[in-house]
């Protein structure tokens, strides 16, 4: 009498005991062990040929508007800055345009090259501002990384490939969408070359940093770490190209003022025109920038020429603090307004207060990002006092705004 078989994983060999599941197929078995095993495998395998398990999809439709448009979202939320506003609407337009063209553009073989952005200007003057409310308005992915955090590969730090798993954790790792997002690299500045730049005082050159991001910004695959931090040789990476990326550089550029100066004076011929750059200089210099300042400053030809577009961001005066505390759809005083009327307490506040919140953003060299943290030490008290008193108006005037913020904490901060 023939003996009765013993069921077997077909992969692993375990026997029906030694397993919880076997499933069976047409000619033999396999074990849950193996499923999951092979479930890795298959993982692993398509990571590498390019593909990607879909995950929960990125439910935001890419909306591309006309330069002109483009403008005009722009200014509801930012003040001033005409000329960055203008330079970013186009390269923005013409990036998506080729994004969404691009089967026509191989037509005639002409293939569009990125247009990356590198903006040059003081800390709080709406760098990051301007590149978040871009990539609101196109409903793509948006992420801010700091250039400081990312190291040459074999050094503490993260590798600058993780940049992209924060653009995909923005979009629940929606690769499609994440790979028409748009990468605000702040503090670009930072990883300048030391040579020739008087301000950096770091000892690690940047350049390995440089030379990283290079391939990255020009359009690539990149194998990127699902949770961050640095690749490890176990870990399972999901396949990026970057190729329709938007790379947007910000950085502050201490120092830049001069190197633009001296180049515009080298560059003059006779006395007249130097009169007139005199004049120049006294004003914003940071309009003449050009790729031999940045270069001069230490960032490499290579990294620059992935980053052709160029443009600045004036230093905030007093009148455009002032404009940004009223005018923006969610400026200041609409967001504190709001959130008094929640308490149904109307907020009126005398113009001077305004005035006076803005010389103290300069006195204290806050900048605008100070304005938030001056309304708040204003209001705090009142904020804290009034709720549930049964008060229905609130007027906030000059005398009351110097009495509370010439007894908070920030009046002792003052910068010399
Ligand atoms: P940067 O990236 O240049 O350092 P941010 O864009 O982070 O500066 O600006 C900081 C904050 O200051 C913004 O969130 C915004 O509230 C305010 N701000 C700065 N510049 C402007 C501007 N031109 N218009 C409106 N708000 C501005």
């Amino acid at each position: 009498m023939a003996k009765k078989e013993i069921l077997r994983c077909s992969f692993c060999g375990k026997p029906r005991d030694e397993v919880k599941i076997l499933i069976a197929g047409h000619e033999g078995h396999i074990c849950e062990g193996c499923v999951e095993h092979a479930q890795e495998i298959v993982d692993q395998e398509l990571s590498l040929a390019g593909e990607t398990k879909k995950s929960a999809p990125y439910n935001k439709k890419l909306t591309v508007k006309k330069p002109k448009e483009i403008k005009i979202f722009l200014d509801q939320y930012i003040i001033g800055q005409d000329d960055a506003k203008k330079i970013l609407a186009v390269a923005v337009y013409n990036h998506y345009k080729r994004i969404v063209q691009k089967p026509k553009a191989n037509d005639d073989e002409i293939e569009i090259e990125k247009s990356n952005i590198i903006m040059v200007g003081e800390t709080g003057t709406g760098k990051t501002l301007l590149a978040k409310t871009i990539a609101k308005m196109l409903n793509v992915p948006f992420c801010i990384v700091d250039a400081t955090v990312f190291t040459e590969a074999g050094y503490v730090g993260e590798d600058v490939e993780s940049m992209l798993t924060r653009l995909l954790q923005n979009c629940n790792y929606d690769v499609e969408a994440a790979q028409q997002g748009i990468v605000f690299i702040d503090e670009i500045d930072k990883i300048a070359r030391r040579q020739d730049n008087p301000s950096i005082t770091r000892d690690v050159s940047g350049e390995g940093v440089q030379q990283g991001l290079l391939k990255m910004l020009e359009g690539t695959d990149v194998l990127v770490p699902p949770q961050g931090g640095r690749k490890h040789p176990d870990q399972k990476m999901i396949p990026v190209n970057t190729s329709n990326i938007l790379f947007i550089c910000g950085g502050a550029f201490d120092g830049i003022n001069q190197i633009i100066g001296r180049r515009i004076n080298t560059n003059a011929i006779g006395f007249n025109v130097n009169k007139e750059l005199q004049n120049y200089q006294r004003q914003n210099l940071l309009q003449f920038v050009n790729a031999t300042d940045i270069k001069s400053f230490g960032i490499i030809p290579e990294l620059l020429g992935r980053l052709p577009i160029i443009t600045y961001l004036n230093p905030l005066d007093a009148e455009t603090l002032k404009s940004i505390l009223t005018e923006p759809k969610n400026s200041l005083v609409k967001q504190y307004t709001k959130l008094f009327d929640l308490e149904d307490i109307k907020l009126e506040i005398e113009p001077a207060v305004l005035d006076f919140m803005v010389e103290k953003a300069l006195e204290y060299k806050l900048g605008a990002r100070g304005l938030r943290s001056i309304f708040e030490t204003i209001l705090t008290e009142a904020m804290f006092e009034m709720p549930g008193t049964g008060e229905t108006s609130f007027l906030l005037t000059e005398e009351y705004a110097r009495k509370m913020f010439e007894n908070s904490k920030m009046s002792m901060l003052k910068v010399a």
